[in-house]
């Protein structure tokens, strides 16, 4: 690409801050302008946390939509009169896209669409529509850019919304949900019993009659532009419609919509090639593993084999002779599964290609038979046998076995695993997400990844695979605080965490891992995050400080699986002095704001290896080799590290206590921000380490 245009653009790219920017958060705002300008259909860009990077994406990212809308992209081009020297993705229609006024939201616009579009369902693999025909008619819908915007959780994109709010963009943003979080309906709800399978089920066979589903006309009252959540519930309670519905309506004229990862891949394909922005992205490639594994039980093989021979024998007679014929090959399939989890042991692993050829998948007409067990009305007709025996479970029985098998059958060799596991469960487990992206590159236009600790990206390395180098960027940026500010020491204690010493020896690493905090804490003031292992670790050391009457200067708290109190308690005494003690990927490991006098120091012991007792884990280890294995544990650790630094006058100290930290493999590993601040120490009494945290002070 020629240079000087690149230039020219970025140049004239109008950012308007509310605040003062930092540096780095205009280089950010602007990369992201030009990525999307570009086209580039993969954008990485890491920015520690604390760089105020949310803030950075919304101004690149809608200065772009902005300038896409009003056409300033050609009428820079008019002005530059440069048309011919222009590069190719300047001149390209995408980018020349029609001056599009915000408009407000058209429900009856929206309804003459919906006569044709049928909205999809958080369960859109269970929901039977021919692909051609929701293509056709989604083209008949507004070809706006629109940014598809996710995030882990609800409360995440809460926080993207908000600063949206503070921003001088006028844009239209809607929120969608699951019905988990949406539907309305007590008696529904308390059908289901808080089982998502059951309450999807049950609103789709019974929408019809809700009376906030027939209440939808009422949007026509919804004139704010901004949706997050809570104003979905709070406007729907007051229309007296349903917020679930709702949110797709208003995603149907929205130009950014704010999703869970959960949700990315069911929705995708009601738009045109949206941009495609994920936050916090270093969660997104496991999340999306999550969603698309499965498992079925015994149990529930039973209740279809029962439910699929009982509507066999009722309707033999009605059926045609394909219906039965796809019946026959479902039976088929769940005795052999149900033979399979009688005669494995669990823990056994079974090859898919294996278990395809026994089960006899390959002779099947495998596409039809999905869209057999795809079809809802079918599936409403077989779930009504199966739910005349009143059980609650046995709702969501068929609709496992219907996205269990078509995962089966979808998915590779390379990329899932089936195995048996203890209670009597099958369980088929996505281990990479090479089938995932690929979709997500198909369908989008452009990709942008964004996140404070992204590195080591081994995940990310699969879109490297998949598109040309010239559609692949990644991009860091430096942290804001000085060098003073901030530094990291591995102290390369006697005894490291890898228990591979025998139990007898947990004695003197719990008097370490004492005799280190003793230490460490009479240096710190106000409080410090301490970070373990595992829980079990956790729970060994705060029975050894029991038993042993151990005290520390500053009061200390213990994270608890069940108590989410914690965290407000220690926060309140924190400013005095206090110690937080919990764990590497636990729940105040990531997302928590230890700003300030909430962190002045974070303590890791031992380097926070995974339990290899997992089989996806073993397996992905196996595919991608071992330094998969010290990649995901180093993410965590970075994410532990970046609960220490949250804004420019922040200070803080980061000890790693494990001599393995100071190995290549993964001292290499830490952030690149703090590549240049780690000291490596043998014995932390003997560095300097007070000296130059009184200074800081
Ligand atoms: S239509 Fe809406 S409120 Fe009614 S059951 Fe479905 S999700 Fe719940």
């Amino acid at each position: 690409m020629n240079k000087d245009i690149e230039e020219k653009i970025r140049e004239r790219i109008r950012l308007q801050y509310p605040f003062p920017p930092y540096e780095s958060q205009l280089d950010l705002s602007k990369d992201i302008y030009m990525s999307l300008a570009q086209g580039i259909k993969v954008s990485i860009f890491e920015s520690p946390t604390g760089t105020g990077k949310s803030y950075a994406l919304i101004e690149g990212a809608l200065n772009y939509l902005d300038d896409i809308k009003s056409n300033t992209l050609i009428k820079v081009k008019q002005k530059c009169q440069i048309d011919n020297d222009m590069p190719d993705w300047f001149n390209e229609p995408d980018v020349d896209l029609k001056l599009n006024p915000l408009k407000k939201p058209n429900i009856n616009e929206n309804k003459q669409q919906k006569k044709h579009v049928k909205l999809i369902d958080d369960d859109a693999l269970f929901d039977y529509s021919s692909s051609e025909e929701t293509k056709i008619n989604l083209r008949g819908q507004s070809l706006n850019d629109k940014i598809i915007y996710c995030s882990r959780t609800h409360s995440q994109l809460k926080q993207f919304i908000n600063e949206i709010r503070r921003s001088k963009h006028k844009v239209r943003v809607s929120t969608i949900g699951s019905r988990q979080h949406l539907c309305v309906n007590q008696s529904i709800l308390s059908k289901a019993n808080n089982n998502v399978n059951k309450l999807n089920h049950l609103c789709k066979s019974h929408k019809k009659q809700c009376s906030y589903y027939k209440s939808l006309d009422t949007l026509e009252q919804y004139t704010q532009e901004i949706f997050d959540i809570n104003d979905l519930l709070t406007v729907s309670k007051k229309c007296q419609s349903c917020p679930y519905y709702a949110a797709k309506e208003l995603s149907l004229q929205a130009d950014i919509i704010c999703t869970p990862y959960q949700l990315l891949m069911e929705s995708i394909d009601q738009y045109i090639e949206p941009i495609i922005i994920v936050d916090e992205a270093h969660n997104f490639g496991s999340a999306l593993l999550q969603t698309e594994s499965c498992e079925i039980s015994l149990n529930q093989l039973n209740i279809i084999v029962g439910g699929i021979d009982d509507y066999r024998k009722k309707y033999h007679q009605r059926v045609k002779a394909k219906t039965l014929y796809y019946l026959n090959q479902l039976l088929q399939i769940c005795k052999s599964l149900i033979d399979k989890i009688k005669t494995k042991q669990s823990g056994n692993l079974i090859t898919l290609i294996d278990f395809m050829v026994e089960i006899g998948i390959p002779k099947l007409n495998i596409i039809k038979l999905i869209k057999f067990v795809q079809n809802k009305d079918m599936r409403q007709r077989i779930n009504g046998f199966i739910d005349s025996s009143q059980n609650v479970t046995h709702y969501s029985s068929f609709e496992c076995f219907c996205k269990f098998i078509s995962q089966l059958i979808l998915t590779s060799q390379k990329e899932s695993i089936l195995y048996i596991e203890k209670s009597n469960t099958m369980k088929l487990s996505k281990i990479n997400n090479y089938s995932s992206f690929q979709t997500l590159i198909d369908k989008s236009r452009n990709l942008v990844f964004l996140g404070g600790t992204l590195q080591p990206l081994n995940e990310f390395e699969i879109f490297k695979e998949k598109v040309d180098t010239n559609e692949f960027i990644f991009k860091e940026y430096p942290h804001i605080i000085s060098k003073d500010r901030c530094q990291l020491l591995i102290i390369n204690a006697q005894l490291d965490y890898s228990f591979k010493q025998k139990n007898e020896n947990l004695n003197q690493l719990m008097n370490q891992t004492n005799s280190l905090i003793l230490d460490i804490e009479k240096c710190i003031p106000e409080g410090i995050v301490i970070f373990m292992q595992t829980y079990t670790f956790l729970e060994q050391f705060k029975q050894y400080t029991k038993v042993n009457n151990l005290q520390f200067k500053k009061q200390v708290f213990f994270d608890e699986k069940q108590n989410s109190q914690i965290l407000d308690k220690y926060s309140e005494v924190a400013k005095k002095g206090a110690i937080l003690l919990s764990v590497v990927g636990g729940s105040l490991s990531e997302g928590i704001n230890f700003s300030d006098h909430l962190a002045r120091a974070v303590i890791i012991f031992g380097v926070p290896y995974p339990n290899l007792d997992s089989f996806e884990l073993k397996e992905q280890i196996n595919i991608n080799g071992n330094q998969y294995y010290d990649n995901i544990t180093m993410r965590a650790v970075n994410q532990c590290i970046g609960r220490v630094i949250r804004h420019k006058n922040d200070y803080g100290l980061l000890f790693l206590i494990d001599k393995r930290f100071s190995e290549d493999k993964l001292r290499t590993k830490f952030s690149t921000w703090l590549q240049n601040r780690i000291t490596i120490q043998n014995d932390f009494k003997e560095t300097n380490f007070f000296e130059s945290f009184k200074q800081i002070l």
